[in-house]
Formats: structure tokens, C-alpha cells, sequence
């Protein structure tokens, strides 16, 4: 297609979820699609691909799978067109690795026809009836104008990082863990923070790697304990569309109130990872306790400071309320994520319905909610928490939301979304 003739969708952003969504309409004989990426290529957290981290979800919550087990873009087919599969079978795991899941990705990615990379999205405007997309090149810088009757926003997250915690070479998000874990591990002293999977797993490679290095390993995190995310069959219910359309018809404040109650399945790290580290500082322990190792809950990081090549660390144990300071080397945020808001969506701020100062108003089928009622509308895949609840980052329930934005942009239900498909109900009658 030419640039100036109109797609039916243009897709901002090829991590998994548009790219889920790209592969489920590379087939469509009757919707034409782009997605635009800035990055050189698919790279899913790059990161943070610690070798043995696992994918959270099973290997069916790929691309495609929920929508169309017979899909090419299948996770198993990936495995075969590898001459894996045996291999995988006698594996006998549903959970894969993370870097598996990013290589599965990046294939389904290079055998897309609607995929770009080196392409970002520097503005979106509505011309009324369509949306205008300017995408410029990241090489060239050429700036080209795309149409299209509907968009999908997929820009992810970004690190997130307390304004008070000073910029510095050797204060490393764990976005960021695997490019600075040489320099890390070859400093004196190195501090993890926080206490959610990301800090578990950058904390574990540093013990497991200590043996071959000096440092002395320190992880502090708020939270009261190490709390294990909460996995139980039943509870995992809470992840599946039937949850996702009962959550969305609450009332704001009830959502709210529901994300609090949810949090032992939102937050905390899974039961593996707690299993191997409690393991290794045992076998590391059995001729004496190693002193270069501190694990301190209950305190929380105030502020960093770099002081010619090292960092001032002001924390505080807030149960006993004794202030203190440490002077490392390095230290790794784990922090967290904010999602990636773009900068021409604010700017129109004014023309979107809110439900508080940050949240955007959703309807179920993903839709942004003008204040003024359009034909052509904007999708989004991010900043869904208050929206869609718990299930809004999950990859498995990606799949859904493609399906609801497939059939929406079709105006039929190409691909059927599983109703009543769980154990439980939510409400009578539901
Ligand atoms: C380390 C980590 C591990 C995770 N593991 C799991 C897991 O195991 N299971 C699970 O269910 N969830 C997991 N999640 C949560 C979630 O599934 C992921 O964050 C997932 O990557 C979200 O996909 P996405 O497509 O929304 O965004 P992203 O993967 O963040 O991709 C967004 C893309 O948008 C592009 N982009 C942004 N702005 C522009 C622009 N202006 N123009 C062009 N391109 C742009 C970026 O380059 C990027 O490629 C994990 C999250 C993290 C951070």
C-alpha cells in the first residue's frame, strides 16, 4: 500500500501486545494494518534476560494461541520449525524461558508483512474522519505521513525511578541490568532495591555469581517481608475475560478497592525464585554465614548521592524509625514500571474523558473515551490497570484484548471471545 492510502488500523508500538495483535490480522483478507516500532527490531525487555528467568505465564498465553490454536505464529510451532520440539516435550515445563519467549517473538515479528521497525511515531492527529501518523525513520530521519481509520496504542511501560534518587552511571534500573552487570559485578559493594520478581531474579544472578567475584551483596526493600506472589489454581481465575468484564462494569472506586484486595496476586515474586535463593544461601552457608551478604526488609531508600565515583545510600527502617546510611559501589533499582504515555495523547488532555488526574476513561472494548463521540477511535494497551484490572499487563489476557479490537474494527466477531469460561462466577446469574 501506498503511504496515502487509508489502513483500517495502524498499531504504535510492536512489543508482544501489538505484535499479538499484528499476527492475528496478517491473514484478514479485509482489514489492511501497519505497526510502526522505533527499536532496530523485536527485543521484549531486553534487559532483563537473565539467563533461567522465566516467562510468568504458561507458553499458551503466546502471541495467538487463545484467540487460534491453529495459527502459524503459535509458540509450539515455533518450537518445531526449531527442531525443538522433542526436546521441549521431554522438558515437560510450561513455563518457558524468558529468552525463548523474546527469540518465539522476534520470529514471529520477521515473518510479519505489517511489522516496521526503526520507526517512531512522532505525532497522531484526527483529521475529522481518520487519524494522520507521522512516523519518522530513526536512520534516515525522513518523516513520513501515514492514514489510518483506527489506531492502536501499544507503548508499553518505562522505567520508573523516584525523583529523589540522583542520576548516576552507577545507579542502574533493572531495565537496564544486563548491559551494566559487568561493571556491577566488578565493583566492592553492590545494593539491590526493592522486592517484586525483577529484584528477586537481578538479586539471585548476583549470588549465584558472587563466588567468581569480591562484592559484597546487599538487598534492601519496604516491604515488611518477601512475599510470594500468589499462584493458587483458583485465585488465578481472576485472569480470564469472564474477571476482566466483571472488574470493567464496576464503578470506579470499586475497581480501585479491588486492585488493593488483589495485590497478593499483582505484586510479590514466584514461588521458584524465592525456592532457589532461600537454596543457595543455605548450601553457601553450611561452613559459616557469609558476612559479605545482607537481606534487610522493613527499609526504605530515601535518597542517592554520588560522591566522585561513590554512592551515598540514605535509608531508613521505618518499623523502628532509625535512619542510616551505607557507601556503595553500585547500586540496581528495582523500581518498577510506569506506562508510556505519549506525549501527543496528553496534548489532548482536553478532548478525553478522565476517571482521575492519570487515568483515562476505557470502555470494554479498549476504546479511549472522547468527550466528544468519533466513528474512528483509538485503541489502547496501556495505563489499563484502574480500567481492566489486574489482568491489563498479562499476555495471556493480550490476547483477548486483540480479539475485541479485531472483531470491533471488523464490525463482526472474527474471533470468538470465551464466555463462561472459568469455575467461578462473580456475581448471580453472571
Ligand atoms: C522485565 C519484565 C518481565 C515481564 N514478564 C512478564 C511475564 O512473564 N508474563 C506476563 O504476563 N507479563 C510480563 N510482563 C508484563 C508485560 O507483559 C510486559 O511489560 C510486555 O512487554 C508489555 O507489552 P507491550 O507490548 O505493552 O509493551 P512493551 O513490551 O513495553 O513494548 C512497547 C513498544 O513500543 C515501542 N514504542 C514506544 N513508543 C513508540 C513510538 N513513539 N513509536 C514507535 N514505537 C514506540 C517501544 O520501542 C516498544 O518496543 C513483564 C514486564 C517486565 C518489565
Amino acid at each position: 500500500m501506498s503511504k496515502n492510502e487509508m489502513y483500517d488500523l495502524i498499531g504504535i508500538g510492536v512489543g508482544p501486545f501489538n505484535l499479538g495483535l499484528a499476527a492475528l490480522m496478517d491473514d484478514l483478507p479485509n482489514i489492511t494494518s501497519v505497526f510502526f516500532d522505533k527499536e532496530d527490531g523485536f527485543n521484549w525487555h531486553p534487559g532483563m534476560l537473565i539467563e533461567q528467568s522465566d516467562l510468568q505465564v504458561p507458553f499458551i498465553a503466546d502471541l495467538v494461541t487463545f484467540a487460534d490454536p491453529t495459527s502459524q505464529y503459535s509458540f509450539l510451532n515455533y518450537v518445531h520449525k526449531q527442531n525443538r520440539l522433542f526436546q521441549f516435550f521431554f522438558y515437560r515445563r510450561f513455563d518457558i524461558p524468558r529468552r525463548e519467549y523474546n527469540l518465539y517473538a522476534r520470529w514471529v515479528s520477521e515473518k510479519l508483512r505489517n511489522c516496521r521497525f526503526q520507526s517512531e511515531v512522532i505525532s497522531v492527529s484526527s483529521n475529522g474522519d481518520a487519524y494522520e501518523v507521522k512516523v519518522r525513520h530513526t536512520d534516515t530521519k525522513e518523516v513520513f505521513t501515514y492514514l489510518a481509520k483506527h489506531i492502536v496504542v501499544g507503548t508499553g511501560s518505562v522505567p520508573f525511578i523516584p525523583d529523589s534518587i540522583e542520576k548516576s552511571e552507577h545507579v542502574v534500573h533493572t531495565s537496564d541490568y544486563l548491559r551494566a552487570a559487568k561493571d556491577i559485578k566488578d565493583s566492592a559493594s553492590v545494593v539491590v532495591v526493592g522486592s517484586g520478581q525483577s529484584a528477586a531474579e537481578v538479586f539471585y544472578e548476583l549470588l549465584e555469581d558472587q563466588k567468581h567475584h569480591q562484592y559484597t551483596l546487599t538487598w534492601y526493600t519496604r516491604s515488611a517481608i518477601f512475599s510470594q506472589l500468589e499462584s493458587a489454581k483458583m485465585g488465578q481465575e481472576v485472569f480470564s475475560p469472564d474477571y476482566v468484564r466483571y472488574f470493567h462494569g464496576l464503578p470506579y472506586e470499586k475497581r480501585k478497592e479491588a486492585l488493593e484486595r488483589l495485590d497478593s496476586v499483582r505484586n510479590g515474586v514466584d514461588k521458584e525464585t524465592l525456592i532457589k535463593i532461600y537454596d543457595l544461601l543455605y548450601n553457601r552457608s553450611v561452613e559459616g554465614r557469609d558476612s559479605k551478604i545482607i537481606i534487610q526488609p522493613l527499609t526504605e531508600v530515601n535518597t542517592i548521592k554520588e560522591e566522585k565515583g561513590s554512592l551515598t545510600v540514605s535509608c531508613k527502617q521505618w518499623e523502628k524509625e532509625e535512619e542510616f546510611t551505607v557507601h556503595v559501589d553500585k547500586v540496581v533499582l528495582a523500581t518498577g514500571y510506569k506506562p508510556h504515555i505519549p506525549q501527543w495523547i496528553w496534548d489532548k488532555k482536553d478532548e478525553i474523558q478522565w476517571e482521575s488526574e492519570k487515568e483515562f476513561k476505557v470502555d470494554e472494548k479498549f476504546r479511549l473515551v472522547w468527550k466528544e463521540e468519533r466513528q474512528h477511535h483509538m485503541y489502547i494497551s496501556t495505563n489499563l490497570e484502574h480500567s481492566h484490572g489486574t489482568a491489563a499487563t498479562n499476555l495471556s489476557l493480550a490476547v483477548m484484548r486483540n480479539q475485541t479490537i479485531i472483531n470491533d474494527v471488523a464490525g463482526k466477531e472474527i474471533y470468538p471471545i470465551q464466555k463462561d469460561a472459568i469455575f467461578q462466577q462473580f456475581m448471580p446469574n453472571a
